[in-house]
């Protein structure tokens, strides 16, 4: 690996479509074999009348069940834990907002490869050890902070492991330290802009701000190039998930056009999910993911209730990991108001678009006298300067271009900037206050 090389792992970069599969069966198979030793899978196994031997080639795989986050729940903490609690050195926990929280298990070795494809992620952007890497998440359950970490060390970056908040002391460290690289969640990114704006702070010439790598909640296009010529970086969506490990899953190559899944990692399919039957290349479905080298808690089939699609043909970058689109949220996302299903980010789009806008908006869903509805609070721009009469031309112009897109017509409030509440971690952007008869 040299710094000009292209690649991380040349060699397992540059498979094609023929090697990746034949390199897939055969962990498969390793990986169901080590399945069995969690009492969960066996019990799976058994149920389904289904003998490891069953899974000949990659389309066998649909033999096996899905695994669900449910599944994670009440075989909570340590159920599906593949190898000895004693060869296991590390757990990362997901939120439990409802009932248990979800655990996932690491042994060293997974350590070790979920580090290896960080820094696979990272040097597919351009990210080279002469880089100086912030990152901006929590370090503790949240898989962003650790992961990145790791990562970004295997690279032989100087890693500046800022954590999460005291946007300030960021920008300090942004111009003392020569900061060339950030990790940050999208509405933090634009945080740390509104802050530089309030501080004088030109990213352009007062930072070395060159690559932003930005993930774990879903965001638009728009706020994506929003993102872009606000800080002067080019910004690549990452998507990761505590269950897959955590960042490293899938990410953009400098084309950005889509994630490339590490297809030597990981099984994708897209599935329909009300039928579970697989969709073709190109159509919106939930995504599915087995793990294929995982060591303490190998999951197969497992159901991220992410939505999104494969991305078909290739990609001019040569690599022929498959790529996914940007998500479009989970399928619990999904609000459903008066008959229409419409997705949060499809409100994001709309209003990403309005320069006159800032970056923060909330969702509210609240039931009137007649029917439910739907107020898209939005904060202005802080360079806005429109009176009362742009104003409400301005609102009139958003609800029109909204009704558009989800076939509502929702109030529109304008807000100044800052009146909406940051949230600490992945940022809330709807308030459901529907009664439920
Ligand atoms: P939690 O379930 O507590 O949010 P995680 O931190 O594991 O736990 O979050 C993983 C989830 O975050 C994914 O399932 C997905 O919904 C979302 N996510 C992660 N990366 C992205 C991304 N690049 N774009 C959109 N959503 C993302
Ligand atoms: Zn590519």
């Amino acid at each position: 690996m040299t710094e000009t090389s292209e690649f991380f792992n040349p060699e397992l970069e540059t498979l094609n479509r023929e090697q990746i599969e034949e390199l897939q069966i055969e962990r498969l198979k390793n990986t169901i074999q080590h399945c069995l030793h969690s009492a969960f899978y066996k019990q799976r196994f058994k149920e389904a009348g289904l003998e490891p031997e069953d899974i000949k080639t990659l389309d066998d795989l649909r033999k096996i069940p899905f695994t669900t986050k449910q599944d994670l729940r009440d075989n909570y903490p340590f159920g599906l834990a593949s190898i000895p609690l004693n060869e296991c050195v590390r757990l990362h926990s997901s939120s439990g907002t409802t009932g248990n929280p979800t655990v996932i298990l690491h042994s060293r070795k997974d350590l070790d490869e979920w580090a290896n494809a960080v820094a696979r992620c990272l040097w597919m952007v351009g990210c080279r050890p002469s880089d100086v890497f912030q990152n901006t998440s929590g370090y503790g359950m949240f898989t962003g902070g650790l992961g990145f970490q790791y990562g970004a060390e295997k690279l032989g970056m100087l890693t500046v492991p800022a954590a999460a908040g005291n946007t300030k002391r960021q920008l300090k460290f942004f111009t003392d330290f020569g900061t060339t690289v950030v990790h940050a969640i999208p509405s933090y990114a634009t945080r740390i802009f509104e802050v530089m704006q309030a501080n004088g702070i030109d990213p352009r010439h007062d930072t070395k701000l060159r690559t932003l790598v930005i993930g774990a909640e879903p965001h638009s296009e728009e706020q994506r190039r929003r993102i872009e010529n606000m800080l002067g970086v080019k910004a690549y969506n990452s998507f990761g998930m505590s269950e897959m490990c955590g960042p490293g899953v899938a990410f953009e190559c400098k084309e950005q056009n889509g994630m490339h899944i590490w297809e030597d990692y990981y099984i994708v399919e897209i599935v329909n999910p009300d039928t579970l039957e697989p969709v073709p290349d190109g159509e919106i479905g939930e995504m599915v993911l087995t793990t294929l080298n995982r060591e303490a808690m190998p999951l197969l089939r497992y159901r991220t209730r992410d939505l999104t699609r494969i991305l078909p043909g290739e990609c001019p970058c040569g690599r022929h990991h498959k790529r996914i689109d940007r998500m479009k949220g989970r399928s619990d996302d999904m609000i459903v108001l008066r008959g229409v299903n419409i997705f949060p980010i499809q409100i994001e789009q709309v209003l990403m678009r309005y320069k006159e806008l800032g970056s923060n908006y909330l969702i509210t869903l609240q039931t009137n006298e007649v029917n439910d509805s739907m107020t898209v609070e939005v904060e202005l721009s802080q360079t806005y300067t429109g009176g009362p009469d742009a104003q409400q031309a301005l609102t009139k112009s958003i609800t029109s271009n909204l009704h558009d897109e989800i076939l509502l017509t929702p109030f529109v409030k304008l807000l100044q900037p800052g009146s909406l509440a940051q949230s600490e971690g992945k940022a809330v952007r709807v308030k459901d206050l529907r009664k439920v008869y």
